[in-house]
């Protein structure tokens, strides 16, 4: 079976239960410091904690110690829990308070340094902020954020990453790329 990982989205018609993204998880990684350990790109948090990041641009906000020093609203911080990221990572000490004061960002850091949440958060941080409402039925929905990436392959990382960051919030991440059958992917959009 596909144990729940169908690309495309969780509802697969209006009023269907929203599939659990962690499930797969916290049934094949009993301890919670084992969750990431399949995933992880090979960074190692710890030791990665003092790397020196620049940040330059005009009067750029300060960078979070914490997630919990930024108000990014309970339901992306629950998100936070089940991810079991205790702390930011350095890229996203900076990026998050960057995107959630609606500034322009530009953020280079190496593979695994935990980009796509570095830029995911501000971005369903100040959709929820902004009382983003899922539409009504049959009325025309369009994308409140868009992102753009090289590969078919990252964009589906990004796609899966996604999905546990806006798990019950009402946003829906939908991921759609080259070399698939557009029509399931048009009416995923659709939705
Ligand atoms: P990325 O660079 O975005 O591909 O992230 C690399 C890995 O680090 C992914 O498995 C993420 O789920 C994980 N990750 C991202 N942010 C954190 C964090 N603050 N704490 C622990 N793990 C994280």
């Amino acid at each position: 079976g596909d144990g729940g990982r169908r690309r495309g989205g969780w509802d697969s018609g209006r009023g269907e239960a929203e599939k659990d993204p962690f499930a797969e998880a916290e049934k094949t990684n009993k301890d919670a410091d084992d969750l990431f350990a399949g995933e992880n790109t090979g960074i190692n948090f710890d030791a990665y904690e003092d790397i020196p990041v620049e940040a330059t641009g005009n009067e750029v906000p300060e960078p979070i110690a914490a997630f919990q020093d930024i108000d990014m609203g309970k339901e992306l911080m629950e998100n936070v829990r089940r991810c079991k990221y205790t702390k930011p990572t350095p890229v996203q000490r900076y990026s998050i308070p960057i995107g959630m004061a609606g500034r322009d960002l530009m953020a280079c850091a190496q593979t695994g340094s935990g980009k796509t949440a570095a830029f995911c958060f501000p971005i369903i941080a100040s959709a929820l902020r902004a009382g983003f409402q899922p539409g009504p039925r049959g009325r025309k929905v369009f994308p409140i954020a868009l992102v753009l990436s090289p590969t078919r392959e990252l964009s589906s990382q990004i796609y899966d990453e996604a999905r546990k960051f806006c798990y019950q919030t009402g946003i829906r991440p939908v991921v759609v790329y080259g070399g698939a059958p557009p029509g399931q992917q048009l009416r995923e959009l659709e939705r």
